[in-house]
C-alpha cells in the first residue's frame, strides 16, 4: 500500500496533505489511445501517489481507469492516492463550473477528487463542447467572467464533498489578491500552480504564496521538453543548462534530478511528466540527496524569466495545456 515517497507532503491550508511529488499526466495535444493508462499503473507500482491531471488533457478517463485497476488488485487504496483535477476556461461561468466536475468525475469515476483547481484565470466564450471556441476567422473567443464567481461555486462543490480541496493555477499575485480579499471568502485557495523551474523560479511568487500558506506548485518543471511545438526553438533548453550538468555530475545525478531536488528543498511541490518506465523512476530518486546551500543559491542564479508555457502559440490565440 505505501510507497517510499509516502512521507514527503506538505500540510495545506485546509488541513489536507499534498505530496510533495507527483506525475505530470499532460501528454501531447492527442494523447495516444491507451499511453496513459500504461503509465499511471506503471508509476502506481513504482510509488506515485500524487497525479496532475485536468478535463483538458483529454485523458482523465485513462487516469481513473489506471487507478481504479490498482485500487482492485490493492495495490493501494483509494485514499492512498492524491489526484487533482482543474475546471477548463470555458467552463469558469457559474453555472458551468459544476457542470466540469461532474464530466471529470464521470471520466474518472471516482467518487471525489483530491484536489480542483480554477486551470487559469480568464474565461473563454462559455462551451461543454469546444476547449477553444473560435469566430469564423479562427479567432478564440474570450469571456469576460470574474474568476471570483469562479471561486464561489468552487467553495460550494468542496462543501458537497466533491473535492477535498480547492486552489487555483496560473494565478499571478494580484489575482491571488482578489481571491484573498473575497468579501465572505470561506475557504483560501490551497495552492496556485503555476510554471517553475530554474530558468522561471517564481522567487517572488513563491515568497507571496508562503507567507499566505498557499503551496506553490511548479508545472512544467523540468522546461517542458513535451509539446515541442508549443517551445519556441530560441528559448534555451533547460536540461542542457552547464552549470546544472556540473552540480548533477558532481553528486552524479541527472540534471533533470537536480532541478526537481531543487524544487522539493525550497518546498515547491513538483509534477513531472514522463510516461517513460526509465525516466519516471529517475524522476522519483530526489529524496537520498541534498543540495548544498551553495548549490540552491547558484540555481537560483540562474533564473532568465524565461516562460516555456505562453498562452499565444504560435499566432493562433491561446493554446495551453
Ligand atoms: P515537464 O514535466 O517539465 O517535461 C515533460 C517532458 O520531459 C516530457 O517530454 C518527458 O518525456 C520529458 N522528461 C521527463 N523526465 C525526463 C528526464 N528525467 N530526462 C529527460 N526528459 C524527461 O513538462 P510538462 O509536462 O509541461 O509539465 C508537467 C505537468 O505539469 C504536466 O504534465 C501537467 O500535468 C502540468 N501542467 C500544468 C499546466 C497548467 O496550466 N496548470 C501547464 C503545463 C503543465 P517522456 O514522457 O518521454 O519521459
Amino acid at each position: 500500500m505505501g510507497s517510499a515517497l509516502d512521507p514527503h507532503r506538505v500540510l495545506l491550508n485546509d488541513g489536507n496533505y499534498l505530496p510533495i511529488f507527483g506525475l505530470g499526466t499532460s501528454s501531447t495535444d492527442k494523447p495516444v489511445k491507451g499511453e496513459t493508462v500504461e503509465a499511471v499503473k506503471i508509476a502506481i507500482e513504482m510509488g506515485y501517489r500524487h497525479f496532475d491531471g485536468a478535463l483538458m488533457y483529454g485523458n482523465e478517463d485513462e487516469v481513473g481507469e489506471a487507478i481504479r485497476a490498482k485500487i482492485a488488485d490493492r495495490t493501494v487504496k483509494r485514499e492512498d492516492v492524491f489526484y487533482t483535477s482543474k475546471v477548463w476556461m470555458t467552463y469558469l461561468s457559474p453555472t458551468l463550473v459544476q457542470k466540469a466536475l461532474e464530466k471529470t468525475l464521470k471520466d474518472v469515476q471516482l467518487d471525489y477528487i483530491d484536489l480542483y483547481l480554477v486551470h487559469w484565470p480568464m474565461g473563454l466564450k462559455p462551451s461543454e463542447n469546444e476547449l477553444f471556441p473560435s469566430d469564423a476567422s479562427g479567432k478564440i473567443l474570450m469571456d469576460d467572467v470574474d474568476f471570483r464567481e469562479t471561486w464561489k461555486v468552487m467553495e460550494s462543490c468542496k462543501e458537497a464533498g466533491l473535492v477535498r480541496s480547492i486552489g487555483v493555477s496560473n494565478f499571478n499575485r494580484a489575482q491571488l489578491e482578489m481571491v484573498l480579499k473575497m468579501p465572505n471568502l470561506k475557504y483560501k485557495p490551497v495552492c496556485n500552480q503555476v510554471e517553475c523551474h530554474p530558468y522561471f523560479n517564481q522567487n517572488k511568487l513563491l515568497k507571496y504564496c508562503q507567507h499566505n500558506n498557499i503551496v506553490l506548485v511548479g508545472y512544467s518543471p523540468l522546461g517542458k521538453l513535451n509539446y515541442s511545438k508549443f517551445v519556441s526553438p530560441e528559448k534555451p533548453i533547460l536540461l542542457n543548462d552547464p552549470e546544472l550538468k556540473k552540480i548533477g555530475d558532481k553528486l552524479h545525478k541527472s540534471v533533470a534530478q537536480v532541478v526537481l531536488r531543487y524544487q522539493v528543498q525550497r518546498g515547491v511541490v513538483v509534477i513531472p511528466k514522463s510516461f517513460n518506465q526509465g525516466r519516471m523512476k529517475q524522476n522519483m530518486a530526489i529524496f537520498d540527496f541534498e543540495l548544498t546551500n551553495e548549490e540552491m543559491k547558484t540555481i537560483n542564479g540562474l533564473n532568465k524569466s524565461i516562460r516555456y508555457v505562453t498562452l499565444e502559440q504560435k499566432g493562433s490565440g491561446p493554446k495551453c495545456p
